[in-house]
């Protein structure tokens, strides 16, 4: 199948059975956001939930957070990945939008990276999701459902190769949204470890389940020669 074909599919496939995709982290506000996704690296979103309503209600601005340290918000966060690190970002996060941005979520990747616990992956996602930008986050989920799919090649050996192929190919109107369509169908169906391809919608368009089809047909063949 050509690549324009899959990614014509899918997209309509998608379309068709997951209208609605969003962030299942829960907030409030653009600066609850960008905690969550601070918290959510490494981690489950369902386990972020769980933490963020004490957190939001106890530092519900950036001022408040900014004046507290990392010891007192790791008692708030230690049941998430990496609370040490985690702890020392938020608040650091929170000096800087006080201190440069006027406690505001900045909107552009530029002075989104520059906040402590903010890489490329979390800055797309609170332009896309905040600021409504075309901007595609590459996680885990969607780095290798790109990949089983076949939506990318396998030469995209990073996430930012995979960001670019995926940008290259989705209409522009579209790329939040596909965002959250990757990430969920690789949630609860195109599962890291065993993909639930027998009730997945995508197997005639996708390329792992293609092959591995091939693969079986052709070797009952090779058995009764
Ligand atoms: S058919 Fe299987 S590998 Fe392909 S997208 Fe569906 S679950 Fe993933």
């Amino acid at each position: 199948m050509r690549k324009t074909e899959r990614y014509e599919k899918v997209i309509a496939w998608f379309q068709e059975n997951m209208p609605v995709a969003e962030t299942e982290l829960h907030y409030n506000n653009p600066y609850e956001l960008l905690i969550a996704v601070i918290l959510s690296a490494q981690c489950t979103d369902k386990r972020v939930n769980i933490i963020t309503p004490p957190l939001y209600k106890d530092f519900p601005t950036p001022e408040i957070l900014a004046e507290s340290t990392p010891e007192v918000v790791f008692e708030y966060i230690r049941s998430v990945s990496y609370p040490n690190n985690k702890a020392k970002h938020l608040v650091g996060m929170a000096k800087m939008l006080v201190k440069d941005f006027n406690s505001e979520v900045p909107d552009n990747m530029e002075d989104l990276i520059k906040l402590p616990g903010v890489g490329r992956k979390t800055a797309n996602v609170i332009q896309s999701v905040v600021f409504n930008k075309a901007a595609m986050a590459v996680d885990t989920h969607v780095f290798r459902v790109s990949h089983r799919i076949g939506l990318v090649s396998d030469s995209c050996k990073t996430p930012f190769s995979v960001e670019k192929e995926l940008m290259k190919n989705i209409p522009e109107s579209l790329v939040a949204k596909a965002h959250h369509w990757l990430i969920l169908h690789g949630r609860y169906v195109c599962q890291a470890r065993t993909p639930k391809c027998d009730t997945c919608g995508l197997q005639m368009m996708c390329k792992y389940f293609c092959n591995t089809y091939k693969v079986a047909k052709e070797a009952p063949k090779a058995k009764n020669k």
